[in-house]
């Protein structure tokens, strides 16, 4: 619930705080149970720093976390490590986030050594049991990660995150990296774990293909703000905001689907050290009118389940 994240912009000698880049400026939303919620956004949008504050690897400067009822934001030691336990993260390069100095076996074993959930032969039957689940062979529990293609590095990442039985996963570009023929078999492995483990995704990619593939409802940001949220088909087929309209019309796949005339946006994306007032949006709107530049949009429900923050609706 409007959740924010401000970064001082240190300069000069006495490192005096001489503004804030506004990463994530006002973003609120929920996740149900069971549910797959995709965030989408260019690089810099502010959807990482989102996802980080959630899992509480980063603290928010402004706004409140509810997990399961429980407010989680300013949980510290070991209520924020028994916390943290039901919620897990798989990032974009299963690479750079698996050690390589640790088999197979130690990486997916970490989480349930230091949780003290699991010892001796437990922990073995357990990661045999976890290998298993995501599509990989127990026996190659005691090789490295440098023996596994990048598919399958991802599913020891899932595996890993799995250990400890969470109830919500952050996919941070979690197939961004894979080949377009390895991403949607572990896509749909994701889809076949959800089911089985009842578990809730915050899927956060740039990709709109990916994340249509794998959500039920999408949340669009634009320079730190979300500016639509949608159930799928909705934001597919009808969206609203008008760099929504753009972002999807610039997409190969939805320009064939749906027959849209290609809008190509006007200038960059403005600094988020000195975002613009009122729109986020109005300095690259199409539609933009007088009131935009003054005025910021609230987020509003304008077709049953469909919020939009725009002027226009
Ligand atoms: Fe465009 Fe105005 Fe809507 Fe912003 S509020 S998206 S500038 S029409
Ligand atoms: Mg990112």
């Amino acid at each position: 619930t409007n959740l924010k994240k401000y970064f001082p912009i240190n300069a000069g000698l006495m490192k005096r705080t001489v503004g804030h880049v506004k990463a994530v400026d006002g973003v609120s939303f929920t996740v149900a149970p069971g549910e797959t919620l995709g965030i989408v956004g260019e690089s810099g949008c502010g959807k990482s720093t989102t996802g980080r504050m959630i899992m509480r690897v980063m603290d928010s400067t402004e706004g409140r976390i509810i997990f399961d009822g429980q407010d989680i934001t300013k949980l510290k030691g070991r209520g924020l490590r028994n916390i943290r336990t039901k919620f897990q993260m798989v990032f974009q390069d299963p690479y750079a986030s698996l050690n390589p100095k640790m088999t197979i076996r130690e990486v997916i074993a970490e989480p349930l050594l230091v949780n003290q959930v699991a010892s001796g032969k437990q922990v073995v039957d357990r990661v045999a049991h976890l290998l298993e689940t995501v599509g990989l062979r127990p026996d190659d529990m005691l090789r490295y990660p440098h023996e596994f293609s990048g598919g399958q590095r991802q599913r020891v990442g899932i595996a890993r995150a799995l250990a400890l039985n969470p109830k919500m996963i952050v996919a941070d570009e979690a197939v961004s990296a894979l080949d377009v023929s390895i991403q949607s078999q572990v896509l749909n492995l994701m889809v076949d774990l959800k089911k089985e483990f009842n578990l809730s995704y915050i899927f956060i990619s740039h990709n709109l293909a990916v994340v249509r593939h794998i959500s039920d409802r999408v949340g669009v940001m634009y320079l730190g703000q979300m500016v639509e949220v949608s159930p799928k088909s909705d934001l597919y087929e009808n969206p609203l905001h008008p760099y929504t309209i753009a972002l999807l019309s610039a997409a190969p796949e939805a320009k064939r689907k749906e027959k849209r005339e290609r809008i190509i946006l006007q200038g960059d994306v403005p600094s988020p050290a000195n975002p613009p007032k009122g729109c986020p949006f109005h300095t690259r709107c199409p539609r933009v009118m007088d009131v935009c530049r003054i005025q910021r949009p609230e987020l509003r429900e304008i077709r049953p389940g469909h919020f939009a923050a725009c002027h226009l609706h």
